[in-house]
């Protein structure tokens, strides 16, 4: 069966393979009589299913063994209260703005603790990324986050900023939603990392939460139990139940990230895709991407048609060609690809010729 191209920036497209393979094992994971979905998150059977996907998750992001793997619920957006709740202790943290997520992070954790702005692109229509010697960072401050990929603007920290060298001793947190295991984290730059599944590596429901031992056990009193990650870990994430058929989903996810050759083979893949686009759009006289060239996200690319008039016209295209989801988000208009993991190079080929084919039969 040949499906569709699905461009859509969350919930996210899933690998054939993976969603072949739950099809398969719906009514009957592997000859325990039950579904996954039916399965006490207590028993041997579904335990085996976490400690796998944990293992894995370990092994394809080279987490150290001094983070804790945390699958918990509530999203991204949970986490811009769940971060703050744990390791601020109420007192001052650092938020550099370039997009709407950090933007939506640094507006909810003022409800835990003092904010400082160190960096904000904003005047510049959040095109380009603050350079880090440039960041007004606080003397005092229990961490400094950045949103290390904005999937509405499409800007993305190709490499993360390495806090120490600008003399800073605060933990450096990242919302890595909406790029994780697409390419390698280098985790001596971070104390924590969270992100919500849908984007690259499941379905919604599991949120991911990657933290450093030294920064458990420091929840504010009023952080509810299940969003206290000493809590969560010391439960090894079933303190409450979790997001079981999510996990399971995002288990598979793993497996087959390994079989590509794991994340540095994905980053490479994602490299070749996202150059393929953007040189298109670049080559155009039709489309543009005006964010700057060092830190153009290679997971979702933001383009406009100069004649916006034709937008509705290059959507219903699109989708009569099998290229799907392709509206920008509603704050900054236009068009949106998202080249996730499982959009493999031929689905952007295929966008590529699309969007030549489209420019060439209006002129
Ligand atoms: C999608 C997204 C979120 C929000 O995730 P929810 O699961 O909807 O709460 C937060 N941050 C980033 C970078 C995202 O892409």
């Amino acid at each position: 069966m040949t499906r569709p191209y699905n461009f859509s920036a969350g919930p996210g497209a899933m690998p054939p393979e993976v969603l072949t393979q739950a099809a398969s094992e719906m009514l009957d994971w592997h000859g325990s009589g039950m579904s996954v979905m039916e399965m006490s998150h207590r028993s041997k059977e579904f335990i085996s299913i976490y400690e796998q996907a944990q293992a894995d998750l370990r092994e394809l992001l080279a987490i150290p063994q001094n983070f804790h793997i945390l699958f918990m619920q509530g999203g991204g957006l949970a986490e811009n209260a769940i971060v703050p709740l744990n390791l601020s202790r109420g007192e001052t943290v650092d938020f550099v703005v370039t997009g709407s997520w950090s933007q939506k992070s640094q507006k909810e954790a003022r409800k835990y603790c003092h904010v400082n702005i160190a960096a904000n692109s904003e005047a510049d229509g959040h095109t380009l990324l603050p350079k880090p010697a440039d960041w007004q960072l606080s003397t005092d401050a229990r961490y400094v986050h950045i949103c290390s990929n904005e999937t509405i603007h499409g800007v993305e920290f190709h490499t993360l900023p390495d806090l120490k060298t600008l003399g800073c001793q605060a933990p450096l947190v990242i919302d890595f939603s909406s790029h994780v295991a697409s390419r390698p984290v280098d985790w001596s730059r971070v104390g924590a990392a969270f992100g919500g599944a849908q984007k690259n590596i499941g379905p919604a429901g599991l949120t991911l939460v990657v933290v450093r031992d030294d920064l458990l056990g420091h929840a504010l009193s009023g952080c509810p139990s299940a969003f206290d990650y000493r809590t969560v870990a010391d439960h090894q994430s079933m303190y409450n139940t979790p997001p079981t058929y999510a996990i399971y989903m995002a288990g598979l996810t793993f497996k087959w990230l390994k079989l590509q050759g794991g994340v540095a083979a994905m980053e490479a893949r994602n490299i070749e895709k996202s150059k393929l686009l953007y040189e298109a759009i670049d080559q155009s006289s039709l489309y543009v991407n005006r964010v700057a060239q060092d830190c153009r996200s290679r997971m979702n690319v933001p383009f406009f048609l100069r004649d916006e008039s034709r937008n509705d016209a290059f959507l219903a295209g699109a989708r009569a060609h099998g290229l799907l989801q392709l509206k920008g988000h509603k704050s900054v208009g236009g068009m949106r690809a998202s080249l996730y993991n499982a959009m493999p190079l031929q689905g952007v080929q295929a966008l590529v010729a699309y969007m030549q084919e489209f420019e060439r039969s209006a002129s």
